[in-house]
């Protein structure tokens, strides 16, 4: 079968020819690929600035953010059915009997960092035409949502956010209403969090740096959100004229617009922090006035990565909520489709919002249908 693989030390990223898998255990299943996302995570793999093979071998299989068709089963599978469709989850527990987010589960919390993911850390990818997994890291998905499951995996991570979010709105003795929210960054974690927010009502305004005439303005306008561009106006004017914000949702990794944003928060507001700044020289900020707001005004501000279980079927919630209310902007977030033979060069570039690769070959290129 083919695979798209990035090998670190002769930094090569390659369409591969690897063995089919052979074996089932009792518990798994094998999968047949259908499309697979490709996101900002996977470019800085391809880029060999993080990730890593699996144990003994030269290579990595990329890919994460997948929705696949269930062939064959293990003798004791007992959820899943041939045909059907499902979405894998991506991070395995640590081994450490003493990690308690692992034993419970919640490997997304995991207190090790020595954990696996599939496509990143340690464990191939879903970038390949066929692969196994156990049932219990499956998700089944409607056939209904079919054209669009490969972005449940992107929105695990902004439902997870959105648990938390929900949990610190709870500790106000009132019920927030007419919030505005501030989003970070247009990439397609930025976009998919501000639809959630216009759809969770909020008065939603996305800074990014494409100018405010391009494609990107106009597609956040089309779902009812704010656009200003980081070129043409200070956040700081930002917050004079739509905020102060209740809601800030990070998703550039850029931390020093990270940092201006904690600046425009509101009072009692949340910060979600989501995007991974990459590593460089130190940066000098003024930590003693940021520290200052966040108690003077009971501002919140986490971090979240990764997702459990339950926030995959909440994901698929979300998406389905999102495809009724805002069916033109769902239908164009897959910009294109991509034959595998294309992921290698698209791995080097982003053109469109999402670029998904499609496995049968039947409908690449085009638009989401
Ligand atoms: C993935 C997460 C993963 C994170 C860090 C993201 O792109 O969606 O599942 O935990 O990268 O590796």
């Amino acid at each position: 079968m083919h695979a798209l693989a990035v090998f670190p030390e002769r930094r090569k990223v390659a369409v591969i020819e690897e063995d089919e898998p052979r074996t089932l255990g009792a518990r798994q299943v094998l999968l047949r690929t259908r499309e697979v996302g490709v996101c900002g995570t996977d470019r800085e793999v391809a880029a060999f600035a993080y990730g890593e093979p699996p144990a003994g071998s030269d290579h990595l299989i990329l890919g994460h953010e997948a929705i696949a068709e269930v062939g064959e089963l293990g003798s004791e599978v007992s959820h899943f059915q041939r045909g059907q469709l499902a979405v894998p989850m991506v991070r395995r527990p640590c081994a450490d009997p003493r990690c308690r987010p692992c034993r419970a589960g919640r490997q997304d919390f995991c207190a090790t960092e020595e954990f696996l993911e599939r496509g990143i850390k340690g464990a191939d990818g879903f970038l390949a035409e066929l692969f196994v997994e156990g049932e219990e890291n499956l998700i089944p998905v409607p056939p209904g949502l079919a054209d669009v499951g490969v972005l449940i995996e992107p929105l695990t991570v902004i439902a997870k956010g959105m648990v938390k979010v929900r949990a610190f709105r709870e500790r106000l003795p009132w019920e927030p209403m007419f919030e505005k929210a501030l989003v970070l960054g247009a990439g397609a974690v930025g976009l998919l969090s501000a639809m959630c927010a216009v759809s969770n009502s909020y008065d939603t305004t996305v800074y990014s740096r494409e100018p405010s005439d391009g494609e990107r303005a106009a597609y956040v306008r089309g779902f009812g959100a704010s656009y200003v561009s980081s070129v043409e106006t200070p956040l700081a004017d930002v917050s004079g004229k739509l905020g102060p914000f209740d809601l800030l949702v990070e998703a550039a990794g850029f931390s020093p617009l990270t940092i201006a944003g904690l600046g425009v928060l509101g009072p009692n507001g949340i910060a979600v922090l989501k995007g991974v700044p990459g590593l460089g020289p130190e940066r000098a900020i003024d930590i003693d006035r940021l520290l200052r707001s966040v108690v003077l005004k009971n501002q919140v501000v986490f971090g979240t990565v990764n997702a459990g279980r339950s926030d995959y079927f909440d994901a698929m919630h979300l998406l389905e909520a999102l495809v009724v209310r805002f069916p033109e902007s769902v239908r164009h977030f897959i910009t294109r489709r991509y034959p595998l033979e294309a992921a290698p060069e698209l791995l080097s570039r982003s053109e469109g919002i999402k670029d998904v690769v499609r496995f049968d070959g039947a409908k690449a290129g085009g638009q989401a249908s």
